[in-house]
């Protein structure tokens, strides 16, 4: 597998620390409203790459993280703090707020067939990890209080911008528009690991500390949950390229200094997904979510094919014709796979060859547009049989997860449906009446059309097969 590191710059063999085991950590969203398609991109690259290794042979473990408080509305420790600012939109708890958008957020995933993580934990389960981690911090001298917060010092480390490629003059928070500056930092590019001076009147969670009541900065709840459920040592760290700076950089930072070793070999990074304005947003111009693109009829997995033709380390902007190109193509796709039929044995040698030709698209650096073309390939091969083809087709979906043989529910036509009901109904009373002859003709009637009914205490159920 070649992946791009963002830590080194450039395309690596992805070898993970123990033989056949990848531990990857990738960040979770802050549940203060509903997910953008965006966001979710970002999820679709994470859950390939997680699949793809599975594919190769390797076992995942993989752990997110669900932030539900402490992310302020700019990465760098400024501005209104984001569940905070949803609880007040939405007239309920912080705690509220949370948990519906965690199931909101999980239904996305759902419906774009991404894999809820093996271990995903919620950032206020794990407050005492953060402050047994700042405590050390503290002890060695790589963090400092003042003004009521602690703040990490980031001129203790001999490389703090390892991940952003030295780019100091256009990452150092202070000079990055609209971010107020805090005077009580040391350095410019300090952050905060524990607040306890709320600027929030509203500030809702706080815990005791041993620096007061308070609640931990963003950027320590995922080195936190990650060293806690995954171990000293990660094989591969993710995020949409926003992550990069501060929160990644700030990630290592304490991490390695709590460790005081090298943390984790691999940082992969997603690009974004821009509508045509350019950013996309939660708060201006159409708010884009998967509910908005199925009540325009469009099926969740056509994004996710969509998804897939692009590199995820490119700009993707979203347009709806776009989506509407990938939506035509994806019902032709799956026309073709539903139609597939088994027939013969399978043709082990093209079986192989297409596999590898798959494997090798797909572990080039994820090259997901490629990896699809193995798949056309496939469908267009005429020498092979069909029951070759349907088991290439299972296989690549492995990866793909776009449901290639999965029957959509077909809508019921009305008037079967008032026809069905008017005879259970019919049944129904003939039942009453105790004509058990005529209620038996009627099961037998509907059973001619495929149509089962069952008696339950609710009443009578039906089935169509
Ligand atoms: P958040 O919920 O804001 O913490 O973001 C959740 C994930 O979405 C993070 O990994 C971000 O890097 C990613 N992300 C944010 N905006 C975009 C975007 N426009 N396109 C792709 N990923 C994004
Ligand atoms: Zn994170």
């Amino acid at each position: 597998m070649k992946i791009y590191n963002t830590l080194t710059r450039q395309v690596e063999e992805f070898k993970p620390m123990h033989e056949a085991e990848v531990k990857m950590y990738t960040c979770g969203p802050t549940v203060y409203h509903y997910a953008h398609i965006g966001n979710l991109r970002s999820y679709i690259f994470e859950d390939v790459l997680e699949k793809t290794f599975t594919y190769l042979g390797y076992t995942v473990k993989r752990c997110m993280n669900i932030t539900d408080v402490g992310h302020l509305s700019s990465d760098s420790d400024s501005g209104e703090d984001k569940m905070i600012k949803g609880a007040i939109r939405e007239k309920k708890t912080v705690l509220e707020i949370a948990d519906f958008y965690t199931e909101c957020f999980k239904n996305d995933l759902e419906k774009l067939n991404v894999k809820w993580p093996e271990i995903v934990s919620k950032a206020t389960d794990n407050i005492e990890e953060y402050i047994k981690i700042i405590e050390k911090l503290l002890q060695d001298g790589y963090a400092y209080a003042s003004g009521g917060n602690i703040y990490f010092d980031t001129s203790k480390l001999e490389d703090y911008y390892q991940l952003t490629n030295h780019k100091v003059d256009e990452m150092v928070v202070g000079v990055r528009e609209g971010v107020e500056e805090d005077t009580f930092k040391r350095n410019q590019a300090d952050f905060v690991l524990w607040f306890t001076k709320s600027k929030f009147k509203e500030q809702e969670l706080k815990w005791d500390s041993p620096w007061g009541y308070g609640y931990p900065g963003w950027h320590i709840e995922c080195s936190g949950i990650a060293m806690k459920y995954l171990g000293e040592y990660i094989d591969i760290h993710c995020g949409g390229v926003d992550n990069i700076f501060p929160h990644h950089t700030n990630e290592i930072a304490q991490s390695e200094a709590y460790l005081g070793h090298f943390w984790c070999k691999y940082w992969v990074h997603g690009e974004h997904l821009n509508d045509a304005s350019g950013k996309m947003s939660k708060s201006k111009g159409e708010f884009l979510t998967i509910s908005l693109l199925e009540q325009k009829k469009y099926k969740p997995l056509a994004y996710r094919f969509m998804c897939l033709h692009s590199h995820y380390r490119k700009v993707l902007v979203f347009t709806y014709e776009a989506l509407e190109q990938a939506s035509i193509a994806y019902e032709k796709l799956k026309n073709k796979t539903l139609a597939l039929q088994e027939e013969g044995i399978l043709e082990k040698e093209a079986f192989d060859k297409y596999n590898i030709l798959f494997k090798e698209k797909i572990s080039d650096d994820l090259n997901t547009a490629a990896a699809l073309t193995v798949l056309y390939d496939v469908l267009k091969d005429h020498s092979l049989n069909g029951t070759t083809k349907k088991a290439l087709v299972d296989s690549f979906d492995q990866v793909l997860s776009l449901d290639l043989f999965k029957e959509e529910k077909k809508e019921m036509d009305k008037d079967l449906e008032r026809y069905i009901e008017e005879k259970i109904e019919e049944r129904r009373l003939a039942k009453e009446k105790k004509d058990y002859l005529l209620a038996d003709q009627i099961r037998m009637e509907l059973e001619k059309r495929n149509v089962f009914i069952k008696d339950t205490r609710e009443g009578t159920i039906f089935e169509v097969r």
